[in-house]
């Protein structure tokens, strides 16, 4: 699933080649893929594009009408779901199936989303106001801004453990099973650990790391370790510096232990128990 840094690779590749343009046409392919109530429906046709913003690991598509803001999407990409972006009509670089909708725009240019799996989606708002008192008001502070100070009055008096805790949105937005592993590896706190026996100055150094292996993870394209590609096609190159992540019974890159597993909130999580302490 893509995580803050491919998201964000998403938006920078996409915004410098929408920005600024009007779109002429939308085709929808699979209108089970636009979801919520919300008025307008016509996936911002004629309407000329603004901005392409992030919170978390979703994208919203901001639209314009002589400088004051107009309607917009929110584009959630699930476990399968890219954006593509064609400077021709043609759909040369891009896999025809599994694209769910279609838009052209002013200089010939062309918009996909593709989803094979379906777990990803597009909200309709009818401004950015109603996307952020809506579908985002129930998330944390996005994971590259969020303070010590936020992510402690979030943790307080807590009893489950950091894993779970990193991975809720209504936490923090953004991080997901890669990126949570890594952080903790770095941290070297082990995934079981309550978060109510951390203190102050571990979660002061987990929000630093937090915003170094972001930064560093964004700087790389971000990560491809299935079939992640930004908007241009271009897949990422952090995974190389993966510690942990996908390294399941391989030796740790720090101390040669072999590295275990534990299921935490239905995922796997990947650890070493030598250079990772359980707090109890
Ligand atoms: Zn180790």
């Amino acid at each position: 699933m893509p995580e803050l840094p491919e998201v964000e690779n998403v938006r920078t590749s996409l915004r410098r080649k929408i920005v600024g343009q009007k779109i002429t046409h939308v085709s929808v392919h699979r209108p089970d893929i636009i979801r919520g109530p919300s008025k307008p429906r016509n996936m911002l046709s004629g309407c000329q594009i603004k901005e392409v913003g992030r919170y978390g690991k979703q994208l919203a598509i901001y639209t314009e009408n002589n400088g004051s803001y107009e309607p917009c999407i929110c584009i959630h990409l699930g476990m399968t779901g890219s954006l593509r972006y064609e400077p021709t009509s043609g759909q040369s670089g891009t896999q025809l199936n599994h694209i769910h909708v279609t838009w052209r725009f002013s200089d010939g240019g062309t918009f996909f989303f593709r989803d094979p799996r379906r777990f990803g989606g597009i909200w309709t708002f009818p401004t950015p106001r109603q996307l952020r008192d809506t579908r985002w008001q129930h998330l944390g502070p996005d994971a590259v801004t969020i303070t010590a100070m936020q992510l402690t009055k979030s943790l307080r008096n807590r009893s489950r453990n950091i894993k779970s805790a990193l991975l809720d949105q209504g936490i923090v937005a953004g991080l997901g099973n890669i990126y949570v592993d890594e952080i903790l590896f770095q941290c070297k706190i082990h995934p079981l650990t309550p978060v109510k026996m951390l203190c102050c100055k571990q979660i002061s150094s987990l929000v630093r790391r937090i915003h170094r292996l972001l930064h560093n993870a964004i700087k790389a394209g971000g990560s491809t370790f299935k079939d992640y590609q930004n908007a241009n096609g271009n897949h990422g190159r952090f995974q190389s510096q993966f510690q942990v992540y996908g390294r399941s019974n391989q030796r740790c890159k720090q101390c040669e232990t072999t590295l275990q597993t534990v299921t935490v909130a239905g995922r796997t999580s990947v650890f070493c128990q030598c250079c990772q302490v359980l707090y109890k």
